[in-house]
């Protein structure tokens, strides 16, 4: 009896210092953080402790308040890193009888937010988000959608892993995986938007988080005819190196490698997500039903065929960590009806491969032979109404008992501009010659 007294005694006294810990006014903003995006304003406060908060907006003139409670005394903020023109001002106040930290965002113009706090992952602790909604961004072949004629350009989204809040993997000389990829990124735009029928998109183009779903949301908004994803890989250990191509699978990955990526792409939502990391359940239901539709399959066959043709270019230039595409359940790989692969330019966690992608020279090489491996995949299979299926139907095979100016007559052109087009000196053709028709 007496001994259960001293329990409850105890139990008592347990119960008191747990609920006063939790009332102690622990919280404190020690850094601010501003992301800009064409789509959103992201502003990130890195917190002591979990927040315990409530938001709201003001009007005339706009600003948006936010409480943070069980905050010790804290006189001023720390200064915020990066700017946007959304956000002109950041200012608090204290109220130390309940408490609590105002934190007042001045705002240039009306702007709906979206609040939620992430819990500590990476190099990162307790932080409490902020997205203001911007305007829908005009997407640049918003146009060339709207056309969609015959003789249309190929349209390639490429999407460059991470950003902003998340770096992704991190080289042993500190180089973040977000600041290699970008570069790679847009040289391949840039080599893409160079060929006549084909059009490249960046899903991020500069250094800001995009949710993954959104991701292959703006492929899909571009009716884009493959997302190409870049990453540069990380282990555990420095030793593996090279380049890899990634496909879907249905399946969880087998290899290692697969496992650590599928679980990294986790870890990138949990860095930048927004307040929802991937939902198991809804996205395997989802999974589900998508595999019944046939154009799914359709998009994982053209997917391996061009992760086929990117890797045997990537080959040229770069050593391979794997000779054949890869499959992983990853989620930006998983839009049912936009082929999708995922290039690992190579092992930023080597050192050797680390300062070898931090060359201009080696990220134009990388970029290049990706270039070509999609320009020669969409060459062999073309959509039905791109310039390059047309190209490729002005093509004429010599049959036996043809002459040039049989086929010429055929095609209804001119002796002398088939002779031009196909850099033929005299008039002899052999059987099987591929001729390219002009037009
Ligand atoms: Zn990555």
């Amino acid at each position: 009896m007496k001994n259960d007294k001293k329990k409850v005694h105890w139990l008592w006294l347990l119960l008191c210092c747990w609920t006063g810990s939790l009332s102690a006014a622990s919280n404190e903003v020690q850094s601010i953080r501003i992301w800009p995006s064409p789509e959103n304003t992201r502003v990130v406060f890195d917190l002591a402790a979990a927040p315990d908060q409530r938001s709201f907006a003001l009007e005339n003139p706009h600003r948006f308040v936010i409480d943070l409670r069980q905050h010790k005394a804290q006189s001023r903020l720390p200064a915020a890193s990066g700017d946007a023109s959304l956000i002109q001002n950041i200012r608090s106040s204290y109220t130390a009888n309940n408490q609590t930290l105002r934190i007042v965002l001045d705002l240039s113009e009306k702007a709906s937010a979206n609040v939620f706090s992430l819990p500590p992952t990476g190099p990162y602790g307790h932080r409490l988000v902020v997205d203001f909604k911007g305007e829908q961004r005009e997407l640049p072949v918003a146009q060339a959608r709207a056309q969609r004629q015959p003789g249309r350009d190929i349209i390639i989204a490429i999407d460059a892993g991470h950003g902003g809040e998340d770096p992704g993997s991190i080289g042993p000389a500190g180089t973040f995986e977000k600041n290699l990829v970008l570069p790679i990124a847009r040289r391949l735009a840039e080599l893409i938007n160079n060929e006549p029928g084909m059009k490249a998109v960046l899903v991020r183009t500069g250094d800001y988080f995009v949710h993954l779903n959104r991701r292959t949301d703006i492929a899909r908004e571009l009716q884009a005819d493959l997302l190409v994803s870049i990453h540069a890989d990380a282990f555990t250990s420095p030793q593996p190196r090279g380049a890899a191509v990634w496909v879907l699978s249905l399946r969880r990955a087998t290899s290692e490698v697969g496992r650590m990526l599928e679980q990294k792409e986790r870890h990138s939502e949990l860095l930048g997500g927004v307040g929802e990391i991937i939902r198991d359940s809804t996205q395997e239901r989802y999974l589900a039903q998508t595999v019944l539709d046939l154009s799914m399959n359709h998009s994982m066959v053209s997917a391996h065929q061009a992760a086929t043709h990117v890797l045997a270019e990537l080959g040229q230039i770069t050593r391979l960590h794997r000779r054949e595409p890869q499959a992983a359940s990853l989620a930006v790989l998983r839009s049912p009806d936009i082929p999708s692969i995922l290039v690992e330019v190579g092992f930023i966690s080597n050192p050797q491969e680390e300062q070898q992608l931090r060359t201009a020279q080696h990220q134009q090489r990388l970029a290049q032979s990706m270039f070509q491996g999609l320009r020669r995949h969409f060459r062999e299979s073309p959509p039905a109404d791109s310039l390059f299926a047309q190209h490729r139907s002005r093509e004429h095979r010599v049959e036996r008992g043809e002459s040039l100016s049989l086929v010429a007559q055929r095609y209804n052109v001119s002796v002398e501009a088939l002779r031009q087009h196909n850099q033929l000196n005299g008039d002899t053709i052999r059987i099987g010659q591929v001729l390219r028709i002009p037009d």
